[in-house]
């Protein structure tokens, strides 16, 4: 018998038997991990539990706990159940493909006659009648002619079979009755009985292969976890996402819309506008306070230097292309809606001579930039085609770099703490393979980003080999109130583009050099980030960005006079006052512009006018409350400044 060394997660060398399995090396480690085990990892690569290992390896159980596991749960529920369950229920249908997503699994039916949304009921029901049954699952390998007589039935597992390169080893999984069967890349779960918990979610259509020509099939979608309790915090969270939905709040509050002629260009109203504003004026007031110098560079721009920059070669499929006829000449131009700011910059650097003296320079630009992206991509104000990055490229020398990172940071975690996201999480990525710049300059650079978030006393999370190739750089991302993530502001350096766009500065020993360029955003463009804002506060957002700060409501007609003289008094301090003084129930006034997620609603009646008091209802409570109006007034200034 020959043997092979088997290392295990804690480090720990096994001599196993050529051929054991990995139920084999579970039972060397013990037998809660024979019962939970449901796959293995050999040298990186997921394996069945039944499968052979032939070569030295290192090796990690699978069990349900981790994700990996959970996703083998997953592809086996979809490709053994829930294909079993809809071949019991609809013999004539036919099997398509079963992959996994996040959080779920979906499988491609072609039913004979349309089912609906009721049907997935019965459709589970018969899904828990085969996992009862705890069948165990094996696999037998087969060559091609074999796997394309086992299925005859079906034609896209015939189609999927014939097009493969492959000639045998084509694997198949069998439950223990035999009576079902699908190919699959597996791995699969050893037992059916290690299936935790599931709900089939929606039904929708897709096209065989993705390919509009071809037959349109019936997509079944589903979620599944390792227990109730997990799959039930799912389900709150897609419910909580749902009604967080900031294109569902939008137009409720009547924010922004999207039309046909414009597409993933967003129009803004009048409100949703006042939030755009708002936020641009506070990262502006910011942005100064930290030494940066605002600028504003051309929308279109002509090839020439988007050649010269490197995007014409990289990114064109992405730019939205300009063609004009020059006057006076029988010359076409063609000009690019800039997909982003870099280059533009450069150009005013490189206006007149810097010295070392002139570094570190700032520049910051609210930079309209348009990039094409896929119909399919777009997504509310999260993915446009047309977008605003809060945007700035600091030029400096390579010793800069730590102290420009540093201050980079503390200034993003106050815009983001003042927005309401008490923390973040900061991802390094370092030097990829392919790179410019020599080893020194990255030494250097991936140093300086390090010591200063160190400096700072900032966990991180190093991706080693994810830098860009022109430089490292650092990721923020944010988490919301519901627990997702936003990936928002960026660092990068970039020892590239100075050098392709001449940019230089004389240093102090009198020669020029390149300096290096950081690109960075905090927010990202603002029209995602309001997005993120929307669903993080679910449309109530802070007094200080809310369009209507308060609304002052009559009772009855007699306080009319004294309403007016309130709105006017808050319009001379600048506060987002509206008036309602229709011949409406005060509860129907109330409830309309509580559901307009106004944060002050203010009543007066006969009595208020009459003690020259302010009564006040604030959004989410049902309590009113008793002021003069100059401690309103003060009250109100206070809250409505950024915390
Ligand atoms: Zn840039």
């Amino acid at each position: 018998m020959t043997f092979m060394n088997i290392t295990l997660p804690d480090g720990s060398v096994k001599e196993l038997p050529k051929g054991s399995t990995g139920l084999d090396i579970a039972k060397t480690i013990g037998p809660g991990l024979v019962k939970a085990a449901v796959a293995i990892t050999a040298n990186g690569i997921q394996k069945d539990l039944s499968d052979p290992i032939e070569e030295d390896s290192e090796v990690s159980i699978i069990t349900i706990e981790s994700e990996e596991g959970l996703e083998i749960m997953r592809h086996t529920l979809t490709a053994q159940v829930l294909a079993r369950a809809v071949k019991n229920l609809y013999p004539k249908a036919k099997l398509a493909i079963g992959p996994t997503i996040k959080d779920g699994f979906y499988y491609d039916f072609e039913f004979e006659k349309p089912i609906s949304p009721e049907d997935l009921v019965k459709i589970e029901d018969e899904m828990q009648k085969i996992i009862a049954s705890s069948s165990s699952i094996t696999k037998k390998l087969h060559s091609k002619a074999e796997t394309l007589n086992a299925f005859t039935e079906e034609p896209y597992k015939q189609s999927i079979v014939e097009s493969s390169d492959q000639k045998d080893n084509f694997q198949i999984y069998y439950q223990d009755d035999r009576n079902f069967f699908d190919l699959c890349k597996g791995p699969h779960l050893p037992s059916l009985k290690h299936i935790g918990s599931f709900k089939l979610t929606k039904l929708a259509g897709a096209y065989w292969k993705g390919n509009s020509k071809n037959k349109m099939l019936t997509r079944i979608y589903g979620t599944a976890w390792k227990n109730d309790k997990d799959l039930k915090a799912y389900m709150l969270s897609l419910e909580e996402a749902e009604k967080r939905d900031h294109r569902k709040i939008g137009k409720e509050l009547n924010l922004f819309h999207f039309q046909e002629e414009a597409p993933g260009m967003v129009f803004w109203h009048p409100d949703g506008w006042i939030i755009y504003r708002l936020l641009q004026d506070f990262v502006r007031k910011k942005l100064d306070a930290c030494g940066y110098k605002e600028i504003n560079t051309p929308q279109v721009v002509d090839r020439k230097l988007w050649e010269a920059s490197g995007h014409w070669d990289k990114y064109r499929e992405n730019m939205f292309i300009t063609e004009i006829d020059e006057e006076h000449a029988n010359e076409k131009r063609t000009n690019a809606l800039k997909p982003m700011n870099c280059p533009c910059h450069v150009q005013v650097y490189n206006q007149g001579l810097k010295s070392y003296r002139d570094l570190p320079l700032r520049y910051a630009e609210f930079g309209s930039c348009h990039r094409y992206e896929a119909s399919g991509t777009m997504h509310g104000l999260m993915r446009v085609r047309g977008f605003t990055q809060d945007d700035g490229h600091i030029f400096c020398t390579e010793d800069q770099i730590e102290s420009e990172t540093k201050s980079f940071i503390e200034l993003l975690s106050e815009i983001y703490s003042d927005l309401g996201f008490g923390s973040f999480d900061i991802k390094l990525s370092t030097r990829p393979e392919v790179r410019v710049g020599s080893d020194q300059v990255w030494d250097k650079a991936e140093q300086a980003l390090e010591n200063a978030i160190k400096k700072l006393g900032l966990p991180y999370e190093l991706d080693e080999g994810d830098g860009a190739f022109y430089g490292p750089k650092l990721d923020f991302v944010l988490t919301d109130a519901i627990g997702r993530e936003w990936q928002c502001g960026t660092f990068q350096a970039d020892f590239n583009l100075p050098g392709r766009l001449d940019a230089e500065y004389i240093g102090e020993d009198g020669s020029k050099h390149q300096p290096v360029m950081i690109h960075r955003a905090v927010l990202g463009s603002f029209e995602r980030f309001i997005g993120v804002l929307i669903e993080n506060y679910a449309g109530k957002l802070p007094l200080w960005l809310a369009p209507t700060q308060l609304t002052i409501c009559s009772i009855t007609s007699d306080v009319n006079e004294y309403a007016q003289k309130i709105h006017n008094r808050l319009k001379e301090l600048n506060i987002r006052s509206k008036l309602d003084l229709r011949n409406e129930k005060i509860s129907y006034k109330i409830r309309e512009h509580s559901n307009a997620k106004v944060p002050n609603i203010i009543v007066l009646g006969k009595n208020e006018a009459a003690s020259e008091m302010i009564t006040v209802r604030r959004l989410g409570s049902s309590e009113n409350f008793s002021y003069s109006l100059e401690e309103f007034i003060d009250q109100i200034i206070k809250e409505a400044s950024p915390k």
